[in-house]
C-alpha cells in the first residue's frame, strides 16, 4: 500500500483545488484496502474513497482523515460472456464504456465522455445523453470500514436520478458486474454506436467548458420548473436567466460557455468556489422561488 502524509488534494481534484490530506493512501488488493482502512480506525480519523476526484470539491483546509484510491487489483475488466462484465472500481468508466462498445455490446456507450472511475460512477449514479450507470448494473460488491464484504442486487442498490444506496452506506465499492445488450439487440451495428458516441463527445465539446478545471454541472436537474417555466429543468436555464454567465468570486468564475459549470479560472480556491455556489442558489431563489439542490460533494471543513 502506497502512503503519503500531507499530500494536497488539488493533484487529486478536475477542479485543481483542496488542501493537503492527512493521509493519503493507494490500495491496489483487497489486503491493502483493508490495511487503509485499519489505519482510518486505529488513528481514530474518517476515510474518504477517492476516484477521479471529478465530481468533488474539497476544503482549503484539507481533509482530516484518511484518503484511499483503488488501483492494481482493482482496475481490471472481465469479459463473462454472454454480455456478462465484471469490472472494477478503479476502472475509468470511459474506458469501460469503449471497451464493451468495441466488442458490439450497447447500453452504456454515452457515457464514455463522462471522466470517473466505475466506482465514482456507481456511488454516482453517473449518466448522460439518456443512459445511466445503474441502468446495465447487476450487481455491486463492497467492503465495509471494519473490512467485510457485502454484495448488493441492482434492486438493493436503489439507483435513482444521480442516486444510490452507497451514498448512505458509506462502503467502498470494490467492483461491480453488468449485462449489456448487443449492439444488433437494439437494432444497430457498431458502426452506428460509434456514431452516436461522437455525436456526444461533439457535443461536449460544443456545450461544456472542457479547457478549464471544473467538476462537471454543479447542480442536478431539476424535479420541475418555475411557476413560469415549469418543463424547463435545467439549472443552466435560470442561472443564465439570473444574469449569472461569467460571474465571479474570487478565481471562481459560472462558466460564460455552460451557466451549470463553475470553473477555476485561474488562482481559485475551494472557499472562492464554494462561496459562488452559494451565491447562485441564493439569486435563482430570488429571482425564480426554486432551490437548486448541489450535485457536486463537498469534502472538509468549509
Ligand atoms: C468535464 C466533466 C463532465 C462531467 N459530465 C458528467 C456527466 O455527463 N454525467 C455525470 O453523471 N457526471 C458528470 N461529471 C461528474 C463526474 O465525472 C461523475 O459524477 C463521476 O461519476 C465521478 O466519478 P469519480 O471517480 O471522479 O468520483 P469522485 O469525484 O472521486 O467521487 C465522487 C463520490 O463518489 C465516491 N466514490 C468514488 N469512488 C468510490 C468507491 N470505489 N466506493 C465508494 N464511493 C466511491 C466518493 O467518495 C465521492 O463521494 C462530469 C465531470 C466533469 C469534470
Amino acid at each position: 500500500m502506497i502512503l503519503l502524509d500531507n499530500e494536497p488534494m488539488s493533484k487529486h481534484t478536475t477542479f485543481k483545488v483542496g488542501g493537503p490530506a492527512h493521509y493519503f493512501t493507494k490500495a491496489e488488493s483487497l489486503d491493502d484496502l483493508k490495511r487503509a482502512l485499519n489505519l482510518a480506525h486505529e488513528k481514530g480519523l474518517p476515510f474518504f474513497i477517492l476516484g477521479n476526484g471529478s465530481n468533488l470539491l474539497v476544503s482549503d483546509k484539507g481533509f482530516n482523515g484518511v484518503i484511499i484510491t483503488l488501483a492494481g487489483d482493482f482496475s481490471s475488466m472481465e469479459n463473462l460472456g454472454n454480455g456478462a462484465f465484471k469490472v472494477g472500481a478503479a476502472v475509468p468508466l470511459g474506458r469501460f464504456a469503449r471497451s464493451v462498445l468495441k466488442q458490439g455490446f450497447a447500453g452504456i456507450h454515452k457515457l464514455a465522455g463522462i471522466p470517473g472511475t466505475l466506482g465514482g460512477a456507481i456511488y454516482m449514479n453517473a449518466g448522460a445523453y439518456g443512459q445511466e450507470i445503474g441502468c446495465c448494473c447487476t450487481q455491486v460488491t463492497t467492503l465495509d470500514g471494519a473490512g467485510n464484504r457485502h454484495e448488493y442486487t441492482v434492486n438493493e442498490c436503489s439507483f435513482g436520478y444521480r442516486q444510490s444506496a452507497f451514498q448512505k452506506l458509506g462502503e467502498t465499492i470494490v467492483s461491480a458486474t453488468f449485462q449489456l445488450p448487443t449492439a444488433s439487440a437494439q437494432g444497430k451495428t457498431v458502426a452506428d454506436l460509434e456514431a452516436e458516441l461522437a455525436e456526444c463527445m461533439a457535443k461536449r465539446k460544443a456545450t461544456q467548458p472542457l479547457n478549464m478545471p471544473n467538476a462537471g454541472s454543479t447542480f442536478k436537474r431539476l424535479e420541475h420548473g418555475a411557476a413560469d417555466t415549469p418543463t424547463q429543468i435545467a439549472p443552466g436555464y435560470y442561472i443564465e436567466h439570473a444574469g449569472l454567465k461569467g460571474y465571479r468570486i474570487g478565481g471562481a468564475e459560472v462558466s460564460t460557455v455552460h451557466a451549470n459549470f463553475i470553473v477555476n479560472a485561474g488562482g481559485a480556491t475551494a472557499s472562492d468556489i464554494k462561496e459562488l455556489s452559494e451565491f447562485v442558489q441564493s439569486k435563482v431563489a430570488e429571482k425564480f422561488k426554486i432551490e437548486l439542490k448541489r450535485e457536486i460533494i463537498l469534502l472538509g471543513d468549509f
